[in-house]
């Protein structure tokens, strides 16, 4: 018995009263059995869209091209498709036409992984007509039928099974991956938008060290603008948390990239947000300069930089084994400057412009100039960060600037 919402019970009930076929199927009977949350729950019936969008009272019409209707229930969303057979498929990634069919033995089959085939009823138990069970328990990703003829029908499951394999721990079952080597340079027929998302779920599962197989299969020649300068192994991202745009920055330094416009190119290609672009152009530029040797460099450049972005870099570091003994003095000295809890920002100084000019300084640049020059004082020296000495050190810069 599979723990399912009783939400999903009641539509399978529903439809089969009305004499329909209906089932649990693929990632969530998947994640199900091997002891994960599902994240949705997708239905597959025999009802044609029409009779769905009939026989329940919230429904959104979701893909109908393909067979797909949302019912609501409870205010949770239920995929239900139609069993459907994909025919000729021409671009590498959609079938031209869908035909409904009353066999789910033909909806499974053309559905990719045979992991992901698999049908759970509440009262007739599991399904699974392509042995999907088997490798769920080898940890294999395998497609149903002849790889080379499912990849050449849609490419982006080559990359699906990249992702699989890193967001599950499995393994590409060996015919399988051959096919994807085979098979590499028709992945230019996905769209960039798909191709990220699918690399973003790459780097942000359990085994992020599967992005070593898109250089093992080729793909990687297909899905990056500029070349690859190193192929290097992808362990150390395992070692860092799953947050994405550090595995990014991380995978990036991994494969060599260290020139802003490439990296930056690279970004764009991929259609990336201009947060996460930011974020990797800037741990970049963090770990191609050498580490701070004194508290005094280092806080100026936590003053540029921010916190955050400099901790990240340090765990990139860490992750790569590289600069160890200095990566480990730098988390040190942070941990110093934030327990004396010590400037580090110009928002921090204790003294601000308008407490200048009160004091009968001229706004301007003279004015910005000393500023600065007070907080690179407070930097060196973080007791001097009160409000009267700042204003004494203050007037006795301009009295050097005006001798
Ligand atoms: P997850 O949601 O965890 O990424 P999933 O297996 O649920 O994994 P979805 O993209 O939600 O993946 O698709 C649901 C199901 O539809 C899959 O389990 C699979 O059976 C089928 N499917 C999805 N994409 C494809 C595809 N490109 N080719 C063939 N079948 C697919
Ligand atoms: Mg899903």
């Amino acid at each position: 018995m599979l723990a399912i919402p009783k939400e999903a019970e009641e539509i399978i009930s529903q439809l089969e009263s009305y004499g329909y076929e209906a089932y649990l199927v693929g990632g969530c009977v998947r994640d199900l059995l091997m002891g994960l949350t599902a994240k949705d729950f997708d239905i597959c019936t025999s009802a044609l869209p029409e009779d769905v969008i009939r026989l329940f009272t919230k429904t959104y019409k979701t893909g109908l091209k393909h067979g797909t209707v949302t019912v609501i229930k409870n205010g949770i969303p239920f995929d239900v498709s139609t069993f459907r057979i994909d025919m000729k498929y021409t671009d590498h990634r959609r079938p031209d036409k869908v035909l409904f069919t009353p066999s789910l033995t033909e909806d499974l089959k053309r559905r990719d992984f045979t992991i992901n085939a698999i049908c759970y009823h509440p009262k007739k138990g599991i399904i699974d007509p392509f042995n999907g069970i088997k490798d769920i328990t080898g940890r294999l990703i395998r497609t149903v039928g002849n790889p080379e003829e499912r990849f050449g029908e849609d490419a982006l499951r080559m990359l699906r099974a990249v992702r699989f394999k890193a967001s599950l721990g499995f393994e590409i079952e060996p015919a399988t991956k051959n096919a994807v080597c085979r098979m590499a340079g028709t992945i230019c027929h996905i769209s960039r938008e798909r191709i990220l998302y699918e690399l973003n779920g790459i780097l942000s599962g359990i085994s992020p060290e599967a992005f070593e197989v898109l250089f093992d299969t080729g793909i990687i020649n297909y899905i990056f603008p500029v070349p690859v300068p190193l192929k290097y192994t992808f362990k150390p991202l395992k070692s860092l948390p799953g947050k994405l745009s550090l595995r990014w920055a991380a995978a990036v330094r991994l494969m060599g990239f260290t020139d802003t416009n490439e990296v930056k190119e690279i970004c764009n290609y991929l259609k990336m947000s201009k947060k996460l672009k930011d974020y990797i152009l800037n741990v970049t530029d963090i770990l191609k300069k050498p580490l701070p040797e004194n508290k005094f460099v280092l806080k100026k450049a936590l003053s540029d930089t921010g916190i955050a972005l400099f901790s990240d870099s340090l765990e990139i570091l860490r992750a790569l084994g590289s600069d160890t003994n200095k990566a480990k003095a730098v988390k040190m000295m942070i941990n110093d400057i934030y327990s004396n809890n010590e400037c580090v920002s110009r928002s921090a100084l204790a003294v601000k412009g308008r407490d200048l000019i009160e004091k009968g300084f001229v706004p301007g640049k003279q004015l910005g100039e000393i500023i600065e020059l007070l907080f690179l004082c407070v930097l060196q020296i973080p007791e001097l960060n009160h409000k009267d000495t700042l204003i004494e050190i203050a007037e006795n810069i301009q009295k050097a600037f005006s001798a």
